[in-house]
């Protein structure tokens, strides 16, 4: 095994200083700026941010493995809320590519996983259909947006329990005209809207939606997504699967993430990016889940050890995670080179010959196990693929 250094991105949206996760993980390496952001720490082979090894800082880990890793793997210190998004399939990936190469530079799919380090708010696909109905009937501008017919005849819908693709369709429209609405006329209802939230001190939804605007001011057709989409508070160690078409945005928290090699994103709200809002309406999955449906379990496969392996639900077969929890153990040999990440906890390994603190990287390659001892409890993340 080797020790690896990873990459820090400063984005906007980063916890400050040494509050932030990553810049505590960057501290070994270089001094902290106590004014800057650190928002993803990044470990793989991707040309925007290759991993070295320690031990020879010539060398990548793409040079080293002579190949690219299928998944990039992360830690996330989430200030302000990212953009609202989804990521395509990989047809839809190939296409968009082909019509739009520089906001799609790629032609593969995206699928995400994220588990919470901390409490990690998120919003994630759509609510139950019931839990819209109750806000659209009770918020007056959320009526004007989407258009008084269509919220009526939705609501209907589900009042009468009208088949699920009905049902769909005419959020689809409901969603569709909110998204594409003016912006004078969305401007005009954030603003009314925010006189309503302001009365409603106790309500979690009313204090997110002020929350944003002063994040996002001057009216951001994304606000109103948080009616929409299930708002989730993750306890540390719970984890959500962000499949294709499914809509997302991380709000605040620290996070591991592993996602497939690739940077197609449709942005829709919160985001001074490119928005590409037709795009997203059509492409977007409006079956309603609940927020535990949105939640994705891992599973127990040794006593340190427990596995998030999306294929146990999809077709998504770009990465696997393991969280490895104990004060003494053995991480188990895979048939693949992994990269694993020291959240918490310092200690030796293999049997004394390696040293390991908080922050420490290592590639580990194939048809290695590990042992591990510890003063004090470690908390690790591993990430590999079967590809
Ligand atoms: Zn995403």
């Amino acid at each position: 095994m080797h020790p690896v250094r990873g990459v820090v991105q400063p984005y906007a949206w980063g916890m400050i200083g040494a509050s932030s996760l990553v810049a505590q993980l960057a501290s070994k390496f270089a001094s902290v700026d106590s004014t800057q952001p650190y928002a993803e720490y990044w470990m793989g082979t991707h040309p925007k941010g290759e991993s070295y090894l320690l031990d020879d800082k010539q060398t990548s880990v793409k040079a080293y493995l002579q190949r690219d890793l299928p998944f990039l793997f992360k830690v996330l210190s989430v200030e302000t809320a990212l953009s609202i998004q989804a990521h395509p399939n990989k047809e839809h990936a190939k296409i968009l590519h082909k019509q739009n190469p520089k906001e799609y530079p790629d032609d593969n799919h995206k699928p995400e996983m994220a588990i919470a380090l901390t409490k990690f708010e998120c919003l994630c696909a759509f609510r139950p259909y019931e839990e819209i109905k109750q806000f659209i009937e009770k918020y007056e501008q959320l009526q004007i947006l989407c258009g008084k017919k269509n919220c009526e005849e939705f609501s209907q819908s589900v009042s009468s329990q009208a088949e699920l693709s009905i049902q769909e369709s005419l959020l689809k429209k409901l969603y569709s005209n909110l998204m594409q609405s003016s912006p004078t006329i969305i401007s005009q209802c954030v603003d009314a809207h925010l006189q309503v939230v302001q009365s409603e001190t106790t309500n979690d939804l009313s204090c997110l939606f002020a929350r944003l605007n002063k994040q996002y001011p001057g009216g951001d057709v994304g606000l109103f997504s948080i009616y929409f989409f299930n708002y989730i508070t993750l306890n540390a160690g719970e984890a959500i699967l962000l499949k294709a078409n499914i809509p997302h945005a991380y709000l605040h928290g620290q996070c591991i993430e592993c996602m497939a090699c690739s940077d197609n994103v449709v942005r829709a709200g919160l985001t001074p990016k490119f928005k590409d809002i037709p795009t997203l309406i059509d492409m977007l999955d409006y079956q309603p889940l609940t927020i535990q449906q949105t939640k994705f379990p891992g599973k127990k496969i040794s006593e340190n050890i427990t596995e998030f392996d999306p294929r146990q639900i999809s077709s998504i077969d770009d990465f696997i995670v393991q969280e490895i929890r104990g004060k003494t153990g053995c991480i188990n040999a895979i048939d693949q080179p992994s990269l694993m990440i020291i959240v918490q906890g310092q200690g030796v390994m293999n049997d004394g010959k390696v040293q390991f603190n908080e922050a420490s990287v290592f590639l580990i390659e194939k048809q290695t196990a590990v042992d591990f001892k510890s003063d004090n409890n470690i908390l690790a993340y591993r990430a590999y693929s079967v590809l």
